[in-house]
């Protein structure tokens, strides 16, 4: 979608500091950051939210998980451990409505 920050940054129109890409998905730091590592992981595919998946979304929300445990392991070392968040609309927090999946560790986070 020509509109969202999210599109922008996955083909490339908006910088952002990169952390691991493929053909479908692109993981980056996020700029206000909520803990010491804070990365976003987006699919390439615009998805607004959560909220708005439906079946044919099964298997690309399935390889976000994978994604995401692959970049935490490989790619951000977070070995003690790290929390993985979906912000679901507004009520849920969510601000940028690309779905996107937050991994966020570096040190013990508080519930
Ligand atoms: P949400 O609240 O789950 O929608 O999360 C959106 C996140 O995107 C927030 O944590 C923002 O700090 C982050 N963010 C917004 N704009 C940018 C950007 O241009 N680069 C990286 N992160 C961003």
């Amino acid at each position: 979608m020509s509109d969202c920050l999210f599109c922008k940054i996955a083909n490339g129109d908006t910088p952002c500091n990169k952390v691991y890409e493929d053909e479908d998905f692109l993981a980056f730091h996020d700029i206000h950051p909520k803990a010491p590592t804070h990365v976003l992981v987006i699919p390439k595919f615009h998805l607004p939210t959560l909220a708005d998946a439906t079946e044919q979304d099964v298997a690309l929300l399935g390889l976000m998980m994978d994604r995401v445990r692959h970049i935490a392991d490989k790619e951000l070392h977070l070995d003690a451990g790290y929390r993985v968040v979906i912000n679901v609309r507004e009520g849920g927090g969510q601000e940028v409505f690309h779905i996107h999946t937050h991994i966020l560790g570096g040190k013990k986070l508080p519930f």
